[in-house]
């Protein structure tokens, strides 16, 4: 089959990387791909992945048998709809369901109507009233802006000042565009943070291994929030009687809930969890795989990937078995000093050659080549994944990893897994 990968960050090399591994890839192209993902597949420039007709124009030009999408704005304006209309199979969600991640008013409003737990909310279109309404409630808060904000349009607000200027941030000054034209203003929800991404075909819901985030920019999980510093798993707070939660309560009523809804969902379905005293919580719906907890969790999946995707898209799931490795996978993000602040690019990676050499699973985020030389091009420019037999065996390969690898300014977190390590 000819498969095509859309995307250029570390979660879309982890897909590139399991699906040249599929018995039924022999030719794999990557849209735009990056510089590491140009080992394993053909990375095309010059398309822009937010117009559908050009990925069209392209499966079309290159025959493409399966589209696989990376990103969720792609999958939000509507590109599964695009290829499926000229008969071209493609991974992940209609532009409807894809909403579930577009909009949080949408998403918090299906969890609402069919009793999926979640933290309490409330939406507004008006800042004054908003500001009213926290003013009023008790404090902590979560407010986010309606809208896709590339992982930027949350604020966690202690008191009503804080909450106010988040108001004022979202809603006046329009920091996330037209992404905050609503706000939605949640109760802020204690306890741990887990990922369950599950595959679907809109019947059957595989759940993935889950994983654990590290989204803090410095050890110790202080300092501002990124897209991720780390991964790691099996994430041990996800014991199987909160697995069996996560699929009773969460994951089959949302399929449930989608199909009532009139908008199917295929796919992968992510979703962000609170394990709180009262047990697992959804923080949020993503349409796609997790960056970067697709890095961790694609290495622990033993079946053919191309084979799961196409169970989703066919229908097929309950037909298809899929297995998962017993060991554990970590991934160390390597980023540029700076990072999330502003930071430099261009910097010479050196020891990836070595890092091959020894068979370590390297993902490329934020590179680029220039002249042959692999030079950093991102806040997160790579993701060293360590794969053992357990968690604590995983670490230590993750971070001999990053030892062989380094760039000018560097920088990395020294404590990924450590919660899971705690539980040892
Ligand atoms: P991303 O796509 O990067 O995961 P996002 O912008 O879609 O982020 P959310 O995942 O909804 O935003 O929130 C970002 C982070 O804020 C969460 O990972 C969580 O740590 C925190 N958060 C969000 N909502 C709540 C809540 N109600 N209570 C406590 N923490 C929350």
């Amino acid at each position: 089959m000819k498969i095509a990968v859309i995307g250029s960050g570390g979660r879309e090399h982890a897909l590139a990387w399991k699906l040249s591994q599929s018995r039924h890839t022999e030719k794999l192209y990557a849209v735009p791909g990056n510089p590491g993902m140009a080992d394993i597949a053909e990375c095309v420039s010059g398309i822009d992945i937010e117009d559908n007709d050009a990925i069209v124009k392209f499966a079309k030009d290159k025959e493409i048998d399966l589209v696989v999408i990376g990103p969720e704005v792609p999958l939000t304006n509507g590109v599964v709809d695009a290829l499926s209309a000229e008969g071209i199979k493609a991974f992940g969600p209609t532009g409807k369901a894809a909403e579930l991640e577009g909009s949080k008013v949408y998403a918090k409003l299906v969890m609402k109507r069919y009793g999926i737990p979640t933290a309490r909310y409330e939406v507004f279109g008006d800042a004054g009233r908003a500001r009213v309404y926290v003013r009023q409630m008790r404090q902590p808060f979560a407010i986010k802006a309606d809208g896709l904000a590339a992982g930027k349009g949350v604020i966690l607000t202690k008191d009503a000042d804080e909450a106010v200027a988040a108001i004022d941030t979202i809603m006046t000054d329009k920091a996330f565009g037209e992404a905050g034209s609503r706000v939605v203003i949640e109760e802020f929800m204690q306890g741990e943070e887990a990922s369950v991404l599950a595959f679907t075909d809109g019947k059957t819901i595989v759940p993935m291994v889950p994983s654990q985030d590290h989204k803090a920019v410095y050890d110790g999980d202080k300092g501002p929030n990124t897209g991720g510093m780390g991964t790691y798993a099996p994430a041990p707070v996800i014991t199987p009687d909160i697995m069996d939660r996560v699929k009773k309560e969460i994951l089959e009523p949302m399929v449930e809930a989608m199909n009532k809804e009139g908008r199917p969902y295929k796919g992968c379905l992510y979703a962000g969890l609170m394990i709180t005293d009262k047990g697992p919580k959804v923080v949020e719906f993503n349409a796609r795989f997790g960056d970067p907890e697709t890095q961790v969790v694609l290495p622990l999946l033993k079946s053919d990937l191309v084979e799961v995707m196409l169970a989703c898209i066919d229908g097929t799931l309950d037909k298809t078995p899929i297995e998962w490795s017993d060991g554990a996978a970590v991934c160390v993000v390597m980023a540029s000093g700076g990072y999330p602040r502003s930071y430099e690019k261009g910097k010479e990676i050196t020891g990836l050659d070595a890092a091959k050499a020894d068979g370590d699973i390297v993902f490329h985020a934020g590179t680029k080549n220039v002249d042959g030389k692999i030079v950093t091009n991102g806040g997160r420019v790579l993701g060293v994944v360590g794969q053992a037999e357990n968690i604590k065996a995983a670490v230590d390969k993750a971070y001999e990893g990053v030892k062989k690898i380094s760039f000018d300014k560097e920088y990395h977190r020294t404590d990924i897994a450590h919660r899971a390590l705690e539980r040892l």
